[in-house]
């Protein structure tokens, strides 16, 4: 027998598991809700133009392929934090700031949880929302901490158990870190407003916790600005936080792996130590990033003409998925069903928590070809005009 020879089959991947299931369905109506990336309005993964033209223009200098610096295009870097917290940002200007290129939103998570590892006490427990992108928690747990959920999506109001989150922010031992999803949750699409935000600062702060960001859908939910206020939010304060950005989603540049981690820091000279010690994270990582996302992004962010393509572009996202939220609510009302589904309009980002049981989303897959996360969790832009009357029916139909 070998070393290997006891080795466990790991679980599958649930929502790839959706998505093998749906490929090996021949019916020619059949939907993939269990998605968790845009389609277009013809069920297409788009390739922005604001990405072409800049690619166009990347590929006339045929640069040559040099290792990166250990944290990333320094320009990359400067425009993630322009992003997330305005040019004229005080963490910027008096460099409290520091950014790493990371391998999308994971790789941020993942090197901003290393380097917490190191330097936060043994026995120091990360909070995520109930419930949260699956891999927040074997992120954390990876990294070797505990990992501990906190109150948030009450399904009896389709809403925030709002109590309950900060009772646990306040219950939590001091210096706990807490993972928050900056916009656009998920799986719920159910956010905290700005009041309930400014609460849970004042309550992060209290306890001296350690707020994580994880922002991988800015622009999705009511636009670019409006999607980033909590971020500026948190750095109106001097408590020191991290950020995780994905451009995944925002770029349509899933492959490519692009996002970084920002941590902000009490002032530049703690921040300097702190990058030279996320330097090190990275460097027995894998060792420097990735160059072709990251020099896409930065081009498109840094000139004008590409970044007002890349709003506008990112824009029609936005309004295609609220679109089709109303769109959705308008065809089960059509369908006949009475229930008040309108809260699927008043969720943010691509995700819906539907509220179909875990059989009823069986029964869907079964009786009609459309596949969802046994949560309940539909991928909203995953609906066009062409199938979303299809999806409509058939939920009405394992409703009734
Ligand atoms: N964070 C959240 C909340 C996500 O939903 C995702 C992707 O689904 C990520 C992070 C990771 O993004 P990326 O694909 O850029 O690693």
């Amino acid at each position: 027998s070998s070393l290997f020879s006891a080795v466990p089959l790991a679980p599958r991947d649930p929502i790839l598991g959706v998505t093998e299931a749906y490929n090996a369905d021949t019916r020619p109506t059949k939907v993939n809700l269990g998605v968790g990336v845009y389609y277009d309005e013809n069920g297409k993964l788009p390739l922005l133009e604001c990405v072409r033209t800049a690619e166009d223009q990347l590929n006339a200098l045929h640069a040559p392929r040099g290792y990166l610096p250990i944290d990333g295009i320094a320009l990359y870097d400067q425009a993630v934090q322009k992003l997330l917290f305005g040019a004229q940002s005080p963490v910027i200007t008096g460099k409290r700031a520091i950014t790493a290129e990371a391998l999308g939103g994971t790789g941020g998570l993942k090197i901003g949880a290393d380097l917490l590892r190191r330097f936060t006490p043994e026995g120091t427990t990360v909070y995520i929302s109930n419930p949260s992108w699956e891999n927040h928690r074997a992120i954390f747990e990876g990294a070797g901490f505990e990992v501990q959920t906190y109150p948030y999506y009450d399904a009896a109001t389709h809403g925030v158990d709002f109590d309950g989150l900060l009772k646990c922010l306040k219950e939590a031992r001091p210096g706990s870190i807490f993972v928050l999803h900056a916009c656009c949750h998920n799986p719920t699409g159910v956010d905290l407003s700005p009041e309930q935000w400014t609460q849970v600062l004042a309550a992060l702060q209290a306890a001296g916790h350690v707020p994580f960001l994880d922002i991988a859908y800015q622009g999705f939910g009511d636009g670019i600005e409006e999607d980033g206020a909590v971020i500026r939010a948190f750095a109106a304060t001097s408590l020191p936080f991290f950020v995780s950005s994905s451009f995944s989603k925002s770029f349509s540049l899933y492959g490519e792996r692009v996002g970084a981690l920002t941590v902000v820091l009490s002032d530049a000279d703690e921040a300097a130590r702190v990058l030279s010690q996320l330097k090190r994270v990275i460097r027995c990582n894998y060792s420097n990033p990735p160059t072709h996302g990251a020099q896409v992004v930065q081009r498109v962010l840094n000139d004008d003409t590409l970044r007002r393509q890349w709003e506008s572009e990112l824009g029609a996202m936005r309004v295609r998925i609220k679109a089709m939220r109303k769109a959705l609510v308008a065809g089960l009302a059509a369908a006949g069903i009475d229930r008040d589904f309108s809260f699927i309009e008043r969720q943010r980002g691509m995700f819906s928590y539907s509220g179909l049981t875990a059989d009823q989303v069986e029964a869907l897959k079964v009786d009609h070809g459309i596949y969802a996360v046994s949560s309940g969790r539909i991928c909203v832009a995953a609906l066009n005009d062409k199938n979303v009357e299809t999806v409509a029916r058939a939920i009405a139909s394992v409703l009734a």
